[in-house]
Formats: C-alpha cells, sequence, structure tokens
C-alpha cells in the first residue's frame, strides 16, 4: 500500500447521488477490516489503512445477456463499477474481447495436453491495461474529475493517454525517465501531458501519492481511483471463461506486477461461479516474475505472508514493481487455489518470447516472455500438471520492447540483389 494518511484523502466531488451511476456497485469495502466507504475516490481505509474494493449487489445476470452485448469488454458492463447506459460513459476506445488463441504447437513443444493464449496484445494500444483504464476513466467522468492521471511502468501511460484523447479528458502521465522508447514516444504521440521522472517506478508511485493530496479534482487511475482500476482486470477472466465456452480452465498462467491482475483473474471466477454463469469447477492460480524483480516469488518460496520491496533490474519493465501494492493477496489467491509464483532470470525472458514467437505466431513483450518461461519452469518442477487444460496471459505486445530481442534476432542473410548472391545462402 501507498502510505497515505486517510484524513488526507481527497473529498469526493461529484455531480449529484444518482443510485445507477455506479451500475450494481454498492460501496468501497476495506479488504482487512471490512469497513465500508461511499462509491469515491478514496482507496485506503480510515480505520486500518487496508486496501478497498469494489461491491456489488447484483440482480441476476444471464449468459444470452451479455452474449448479446457489444464484442469488447463492455458486454460485462453489468458486472461493473459503471453506468449501465453507454450514453453515461465517456466514448472509449472499446477494450477487451481480446482473441484465445488455441496453443497446439506450443502445447507440443512444453509436452503439454491443452493450452490457450489469452491475447491481450489485441487490444487498442496493444496491452491489457486498456482494461483497467476504460473502468478508472469512466469513474473519473461519474465523479465529475477534471483530470486523469497516473504513474506508469510504459503500458498504463499509453492507454491513459489514448483513453484520455478519445474522451476528450486532460491527462498527465509520470513514468520512469529510463523506460523503453517504443513506450514513451507512443504515449507521447497521443498529445496529452507527459513527465518523465528520474526515478523508479517506485519513486514516481510515491510522488503521485503526494501530488494526488492536493488535486482533489485529479484522478490518479492506479492510486485515487485504483478501487475501480483493478475491477477492469475481472473482464480477462470472465471472457476466458466466456471464450471457453462458460466454463473454467484447470490452471492459468498470470504475470505479476503490482498483483491485481492475478488476483482479480480469481475474483472474476468465484463471481463467475457464484452468479451461476459457470460450472465452479476448482482452477489453480500461477504468478509470473522476473528474477530481477520478483518480490512475490521470492515471498512464496520462503512461505511468507509478506512481501519484502525490493529493487528492480530486469528486462521486463512492465512488470518491475518493488513494492507490490496486491503481492500479499496474489499470494493468497497462489496458496488457496494450489499454484504457485515463479520467476525467471532474463535470458529465460527472451528465450520465451522466441518459443512464442516461433511456435504460435505471437510476438509477446518481455512480460509475455516472463510468463511463456515461468510457464516452463513450473512444468520442469512439476508444479504445473502438464495434462490439465491451462491459459497462459499474454499481456502486452513485442514491438514496444524491441530492445529485449534486437542483439539476439535479425535477419537470416542479408545479400547482394543477384540471384547468384540468393544461391550463396544455400536454400
Ligand atoms: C500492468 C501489467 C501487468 C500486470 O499488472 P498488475 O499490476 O500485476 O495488475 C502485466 N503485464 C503487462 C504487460 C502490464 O503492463
Ligand atoms: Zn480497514
Amino acid at each position: 500500500m501507498p502510505a497515505l494518511d486517510a484524513t488526507d484523502v481527497a473529498p469526493t466531488p461529484g455531480r449529484g447521488a444518482s443510485p445507477r451511476r455506479f451500475g450494481s456497485a454498492t460501496a468501497l469495502v476495506c479488504r482487512e477490516c471490512g469497513a465500508t466507504y461511499d462509491l469515491s475516490a478514496r482507496y485506503a481505509c480510515e480505520e486500518c489503512f487496508g486496501p478497498l474494493e469494489v461491491a456489488y449487489d447484483h440482480p441476476p445476470v444471464r449468459r444470452a445477456d451479455i452474449e448479446a452485448g457489444p464484442p469488447s469488454l463492455w458486454r460485462y458492463a453489468d458486472l461493473l463499477p459503471v453506468p449501465p447506459d453507454p450514453a453515461d460513459r465517456p466514448t472509449d476506445l472499446a477494450p477487451g474481447w481480446t482473441r484465445l488463441h488455441r496453443a497446439d504447437r506450443l502445447a507440443a513443444e512444453l509436452g503439454m495436453r491443452r493450452l490457450w493464449v489469452k491475447d491481450d496484445s489485441g487490444n487498442p494500444t496493444h496491452s491489457f491495461k486498456d482494461r483497467v483504464v476504460a473502468v478508472a476513466l469512466t469513474a473519473a467522468r461519474t465523479l465529475g474529475l477534471s483530470t486523469v492521471a497516473c504513474a506508469s511502468t510504459g503500458n498504463l501511460a499509453n492507454a491513459v493517454a489514448a483513453a484520455a484523447a478519445r474522451a476528450g479528458l486532460r491527462s498527465v502521465v509520470l513514468v520512469p525517465a529510463d523506460l523503453e522508447a517504443g513506450k514513451i514516444v507512443s504515449t507521447a504521440a497521443y498529445g496529452g501531458t507527459l513527465v518523465a521522472v528520474e526515478g523508479s517506478y517506485d519513486d514516481v508511485n510515491r510522488l503521485c501519492s503526494e501530488v494526488a493530496f492536493d488535486r482533489a479534482d485529479w484522478g490518479f487511475v492506479n492510486v485515487t481511483l485504483r478501487p475501480f482500476y483493478a475491477e477492469g482486470s475481472k473482464t480477462v477472466g470472465y471472457e476466458v471463461a466466456e471464450q471457453l465456452g462458460w466454463r473454467l480452465p484447470d490452471q492459468v498462467v498470470v504475470p505479476v506486477a503490482s498483483g491485481s491482475l492475478l488476483t482479480k483473474v480469481d475474483k472474476a471466477w468465484r463471481e463467475l461461479g457464484s452468479a451461476g454463469l459457470v460450472e465452479p469447477t476448482p482452477y489453480r492460480v500461477f504468478g509470473a516474475q522476473a528474477t530481477g524483480c520478483a518480490p512475490v516469488s521470492r515471498a512464496f518460496a520462503a512461505g511468507l505472508d509478506v512481501v519484502a520491496p525490493v529493487r528492480p533490474a530486469t528486462i521486463a519493465k512492465s512488470l518491475a514493481i518493488g513494492n507490490p501494492a496486491d503481492g500479499p493477496y496474489a499470494l493468497d489467491v497462489a496458496r488457496r487455489t494450489g499454484g504457485a509464483v515463479g520467476d525467471v532470470p532474463d535470458e529465460e525472458i527472451v528465450e520465451g518470447i522466441r518459443l512464442l514467437a516461433r511456435t504460435e505466431g505471437i510476438f509477446a513483450e518481455t512480460a509475455g516472455g516472463v510468463t511463456v518461461a515461468v510457464l516452463r519452469r513450473l512444468l520442469e518442477s512439476g508444479q504445473l500438471d502438464p495434462d490439465a487444460e491451462t491459459v497462459v496471459l499474454n499481456t502486452g505486445d513485442g514491438l514496444k520492447t524491441l530492445d529485449a530481442v534486437v542483439d539476439v534476432v535479425g535477419p537470416t542473410a542479408t545479400i547482394r540483389p543477384s540471384y547468384e548472391s540468393f544461391q550463396e545462402v544455400g536454400l
């Protein structure tokens, strides 16, 4: 948790209360002590400083209604803290409903029976972050906030700047100055305010918490709007279940930065089970980190409940959060479901990127390389069952992290434009 004295939590600006402006969401509830709060731009409990989460009181949701919805995450609007009427939401990029790709060639190479890649590189700004931003921006608009802001390791910056451009909202995005050029340049192109901070992601995040103190009309999507932001990640879980024909897989491997996505895939599947939308079959949740930033994996291996912060040093910058806010909850989910959290060094991340590309035609960013490489490790160590149906999440596009592979892949040959020269390649 970013340290923020609860008395400093900004008051909520807003338009008058209308009971349906957050759909069937009813309150923010403290994950530690259960204290409840109005739906507003707050994220820390005033009693115990625990993180707040959105609670709902759902009317029945039917498969047929979801199936009749748009081919985007808005097909699940009834399960999110958003106004049910699209007209009450900002114009957006309609992310989600990305493909679930059956990965038979990768499965064969790894000795697995049935493997799927949920490919979130197909989102509008090429990462899963478009999902969390769609929900957070809707909350910002519903709460009447003037500006959307964030601290980002790159993908969130892209997603916030693009979605704000589409919605006609002002954006202020803060990133570590040493990010990949592909992420900085593409964020800047969307035309919002981009501030490069000479420090780590954790420094940037701390700075945002400070700035948020006296910018009551700004919504920091992953800080002050975090409870809403996090709900957007559930849509990955909903989609996997629907795309499998309304059932849950046996195992899932999820990349871990703050740990939020991992916990929300689990939340989504529990919700679908209790809503009667799927059979509540057991599943195991596995987390994937880079060894150069593996605080959750280390805590898992050591049998600890607390996650000791680390200083990140890895090519997987989108996962380089040294002090993960949802780390302890991600540990809980991995342990409760019989999963695990693993990590891989940078060389294996590069191998993971190449393995997925050469077997399945999917060019992932470093986070995807982490996930595929951890999948392989967990199979080798016997923690993952090769015979159980497994889904791995590819959360981002390789074109944003070309630096990671530029030294190890290139042309098979470079020749003069003559037939003789071509013959010399020996094809
Ligand atoms: C943000 C991000 C994640 C996971 O983020 P959490 O903070 O753990 O929810 C995974 N992959 C990519 C590419 C990301 O940008
Ligand atoms: Zn509390």
